[in-house]
C-alpha cells in the first residue's frame, strides 16, 4: 500500500519520526539518498539528552542502543579560574547524557525501523512526495539549502583518544580562546569534538599522533589524567543553518533540515528528537497528516524551543574566544557562581536536558 506520510532521510530524527508514527497505526514510509550497504560516514560522538532517551524508549528503540552514561559535566575555561560541576541528581535524573556514535545510532535504529514493519528506500533521491496517496512528506534530509547560513571562523577536530585512567561517566567542557572543547566517554575512551580555528584543525588532523596528544593536553591539562592513543581523527566544518520556513504546503521540515547547529553543548539531535516528537503528537491521530492548520500550530508550538535553543548554542559558540583577562574574569565569576548555587545548576541542568518545550 503507497504510504500517506513519505519522510525524506533515514537519519535519527527522520527514523524516529517513522517509528513513533508507526507505533500510532499510520503509513509511513522513509526514503534515504545513501544506498544501503553505505556506513553513515566517519566518527560523530553524540551526546543525547535524559529528554531524548526517554523520546527513544516510546518509539521502541532505546533498549538496542548501545550508550556511555554521563553522570556528571565539568565546565571550565583555559588560562582563566572558574569551573562548575553539574551532576545527574542536580537534574533529578539518572544521568545526564548517554554517548553513542552517529553511525552506530543510525543504524540501530534503521534496523529497529525495518523490523517494525517500515520500509525503508535506500539509494532514493525521488520526490517522495510525487508517490500517490502521499498526503504530507517530512523532510528530515539533514541540510536544507535554501536556508540561511552563517559559517564559524572554526572547525571541528573529531577524535577517539584513549585516556589512563580509562574514561568512566564524567564529560568535560572546556571553554579554550579558539573555540570549545569537549571530551565525552564513550566505551572507556573519550570522543573529543574540539572546536578550533580552520587552519589549525586541519593542521592537528594530519599531525603525527604524539604531536596531536601534546597540543590536546596543553589546551585541556591534565584533569582526564593522561592522553595515550588516537584514532578516527577528522575536521567537519560548523555551521548555522536555520530555514526561515518550517512548513510548506502538505511539508514540514525537522530536526536538522529545519535549523544546523554548532555542536557545543551537545544540542542539535536532542533539539531535532524534540522537533520528531511533536510532529508524531499533533499527526498521529488527524484525521489529514497534511492540513495546513495542523502543520501551521506544529510548527508555532516548536518556535520557542527552536529559537531558544539556536541562540543559546551560537552563544556558547563565541562567548568563550578571545583572551581579554576582564571577560575571562567575569565568565570565571559566572562559573563560580553557578557551581555554589543548587538551583541555578538544576535550573540549567534541565534546560539542556528538556529544551524549552513542553517535557516529552
Ligand atoms: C561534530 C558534531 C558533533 C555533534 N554532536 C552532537 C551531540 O553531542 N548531540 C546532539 O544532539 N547533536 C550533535 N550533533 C548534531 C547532530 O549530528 C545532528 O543534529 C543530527 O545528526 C541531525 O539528525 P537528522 O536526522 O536531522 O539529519 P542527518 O543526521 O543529517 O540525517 C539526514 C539523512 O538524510 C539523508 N539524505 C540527505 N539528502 C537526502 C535526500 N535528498 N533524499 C533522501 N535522503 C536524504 C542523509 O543521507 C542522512 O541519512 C553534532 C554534529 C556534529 C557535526
Amino acid at each position: 500500500m503507497p504510504p500517506e506520510i513519505a519522510i525524506r532521510g533515514a537519519g535519527p530524527a527522520g527514523c524516529a519520526l517513522a517509528l513513533l508514527l508507526h507505533d500510532a497505526g499510520r503509513n509511513v514510509r522513509l526514503y534515504e539518498r545513501r544506498p544501503r550497504a553505505a556506513a553513515a560516514g566517519g566518527l560523530r560522538p553524540l551526546a543525547l539528552s535524559y529528554a531524548s532517551r526517554l523520546i527513544l524508549e516510546r518509539a521502541g528503540a532505546w533498549r538496542a542502543l548501545a550508550t556511555t552514561p554521563i553522570e556528571n559535566i565539568q565546565v571550565s575555561q583555559a588560562g582563566q579560574l572558574g569551573r562548575t560541576h553539574i551532576a545527574a541528581r542536580d537534574a533529578d535524573v539518572p544521568a545526564l547524557g548517554y554517548v553513542i556514535d552517529y553511525a552506530a545510532l543510525t543504524a540501530a535504529l534503521a534496523a529497529r525501523a525495518e523490523a517494525a514493519g517500515i520500509r525503508i528506500e535506500y539509494g532514493s533521491e525521488t520526490d517522495a512526495g510525487a508517490a500517490p496517496g502521499v498526503r504530507l512528506v517530512v523532510h528530515a534530509e539533514g541540510t536544507a539549502g535554501d536556508a540561511s547560513e552563517k559559517r564559524y571562523a572554526q572547525d571541528a577536530l573529531l577524535a577517539l583518544v584513549g585516556a589512563e585512567p580509562c574514561a568512566g561517566t564524567t564529560a568535560y567542557e572546556r571553554f579554550t580562546a579558539d573555540g570549545p572543547l569537549a571530551l565525552l566517554p564513550l566505551e572507556g575512551r573519550y570522543a573529543v569534538v574540539w572546536g578550533t580555528r580552520t587552519a589549525r584543525a586541519s593542521q592537528l588532523a594530519a599531525a603525527p599522533a604524539t604531536e596531536f596528544l601534546d597540543a590536546l593536553s596543553q589546551a585541556f591539562g591534565a584533569r582526564a589524567g593522561r592522553f595515550v592513543s588516537v584514532e578516527g581523527r577528522a575536521a567537519v566544518p560548523l555551521v548555522l543553518r536555520v530555514r526561515a520556513a518550517r512548513t510548506e504546503e502538505r511539508a514540514v521540515y525537522i530536526g536538522n533540515a529545519a535549523q544546523t547547529l554548532h555542536p557545543v553543548a551537545g544540542q542539535g539531535l536532542n533539539l531535532g528528537l524534540r522537533d520528531a516528537w511533536e510532529l508524531a503528537q499533533a499527526v498521529r491521530a488527524a484525521p489529514d497528516p497534511g492540513e495546513t492548520a495542523l502543520l501551521r500550530a506544529y510548527a508555532e508550538r516548536r518556535r520557542l524551543d527552536a529559537i531558544a535553543t539556536i541562540r543559546i548554542t551560537d552563544l556558547l559558540a563565541n562567548l568563550f574566544l578571545g583572551t581579554n583577562p576582564l571577560a575571562g574574569a567575569a565568565r570565571g565569576l559566572a562559573m563560580i557562581a553557578l557551581d555554589a548555587c543548587v538551583p541555578a545548576r538544576r535550573f540549567v541542568a534541565r534546560r539542556m536536558i528538556y529544551g524549552a518545550s513542553a517535557l516529552p
